[in-house]
């Protein structure tokens, strides 16, 4: 069953429609996301479609992945693989995420000591999330 989901960002130029793989986000503790204004919280979308993108705006910030946001209002929006192959939605972009659940952590050897989340999800190194993703690519 696809479970569809839709958001916008602040000031609505962006609205989305998202089909996720499954009812619960990771959040990502590495440095980029904090900077970004993190820990990223997102989960990830088997197909993804966005009504109007003029608004849209995307920052490369690695070699293989871009941040994509809304260039009117800031609000962060997604990250994807800059070859298209995958399209994670940050949670808080929802408009209704109340009954996702935190799935796993990662990039946790990054966390700093000033936050922690609730719960026992999984969690993986940064070190760790590369090779499981590098394995499945
Ligand atoms: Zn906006
Ligand atoms: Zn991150």
């Amino acid at each position: 069953m696809t479970d569809t989901r839709t958001g916008q960002c602040l000031c609505g130029a962006v609205a989305f429609e998202a089909d996720i793989e499954a009812p619960h986000y990771h959040a990502c503790h590495c440095d980029t996301c904090r900077r970004w204004g993190g820990p990223g919280m997102a989960t990830n979308a088997v197909s993804l479609r966005i009504a109007d993108t003029s608004a849209l705006r995307a920052y490369g910030s690695s070699d293989y992945g871009e941040r994509v946001f809304c260039g009117t209002c800031g609000t962060h929006l997604f990250w994807r693989m800059k070859d298209g192959s995958v399209n994670v939605v940050w949670v808080g972009a929802l408009d209704d995420s109340d009954d996702l659940t935190l799935g796993t952590e990662i990039f946790v050897d990054s966390k700093p000591g000033h936050y922690s989340f609730a719960g026992e999800a999984h969690k993986m190194t940064g070190a760790e999330f590369v090779e499981m993703v590098m394995k499945t690519q």
